[in-house]
C-alpha cells in the first residue's frame, strides 16, 4: 500500500470539499492539550457523514462515541435548527472537552452528551422512546454487535447506521482473531450481514488514517 499518495490525495480532497473552519481545528487542537487519543475520523470521512446526514434529511442523530466531538461537529451541521444530537461518551474528561469544542462552534443548542457507559446509556433512550434518522457508532469495538442491535430498536425504516473500523487493517480476514476489538467487529460484520431488516454495505477507507472500513446500512 502506498500511505503517502493515500495520505497526498486526502490533503488533495480535504482541501477542495472539506477544509476545516476554525472551529475544527481548536477541536483537533484541544485533543493534544489535553492528552487524549488523536483517535477522531479525519476530515474527509467528516464531510462524508455530513453527506449521509443530509441525504437521510436527519433531524435527530445519535453518536455513540463522542471523544473532542470532531465527528459530533461535522454532523450536527447538516441539522436543522430545531435539530438534535445525542452523543453519548464514557469518559468525563472527553465530554468536558467534547462540550467545550461544541459550544464555540455555536452547537450547544442541538448537541447533548450523555456520559456513561454506552450499553447503560442506550436502553434508556429507548425508555425515553427516542427514535433517530441517522445512528454513528465509534465507541469500544467489543461491543458493536450490542450496539447494532440497539441502533435497530432506535430506529425507523429508512434511518441510517453507520459503524466506524469494521475493517482493522484487513484483519477482520483473520477468521478467529486474538484481538478482542477486532473479535468484535468480526461479530458485527457478520450480525451485519445476517439482520434482513437492513440494506447493508461496507466501505473499505485509505487516507489519512489507518487502512480501515465504514458499515453503512439503511433500516428498511
Ligand atoms: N467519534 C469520535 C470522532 O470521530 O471525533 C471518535 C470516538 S473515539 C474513536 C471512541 C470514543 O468512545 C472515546 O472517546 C472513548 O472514550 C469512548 N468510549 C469507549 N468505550 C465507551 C463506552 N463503553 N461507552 C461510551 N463511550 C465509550
Amino acid at each position: 500500500m502506498n500511505q503517502q499518495l493515500f495520505e497526498a490525495v486526502d490533503n488533495y480532497i480535504c482541501d477542495l470539499v472539506a477544509p476545516e473552519d476554525d472551529a475544527l481545528k481548536a477541536t483537533v487542537e484541544s485533543i493534544e492539550k489535553n492528552g487524549i487519543p488523536q483517535i477522531s475520523i479525519s476530515a474527509s470521512q467528516g464531510k462524508f457523514l455530513q453527506v449521509l446526514a443530509k441525504l437521510c434529511n436527519a433531524k435527530k442523530i445519535l453518536e455513540v462515541g463522542t471523544l473532542a466531538g470532531y465527528s459530533t461537529i461535522w454532523m450536527a451541521r447538516a441539522l436543522p435548527k430545531d435539530g438534535k444530537l445525542i452523543s453519548l461518551e464514557y469518559e468525563q474528561l472527553h465530554a468536558d472537552v467534547a462540550r467545550e469544542n461544541i459550544k464555540r462552534a455555536g452547537l450547544d443548542n442541538i448537541v447533548e452528551i450523555r456520559v456513561g457507559k454506552a450499553i447503560d446509556l442506550l436502553p434508556e433512550l429507548a425508555k425515553e422512546n427516542m427514535v433517530f434518522d441517522m445512528i454513528f457508532i465509534d465507541a469500544d469495538k467489543e461491543p458493536y454487535a450490542e450496539y447494532f442491535q440497539w441502533a435497530l430498536k432506535l430506529s425507523h425504516s429508512g434511518t441510517l447506521i453507520i459503524a466506524d473500523n469494521v475493517i482493522r487493517e484487513g484483519k477482520v480476514l483473520e477468521e478467529n482473531p486474538d484481538d478482542e476489538r477486532v473479535a468484535g467487529v468480526h461479530r458485527f460484520n457478520k450480525l451485519l450481514a445476517a439482520t434482513k431488516e437492513v440494506t447493508a454495505c461496507i466501505i473499505q477507507n485509505v487516507g489519512a488514517k489507518e487502512h480501515d472500513g465504514m458499515a453503512i446500512a439503511v433500516v428498511n
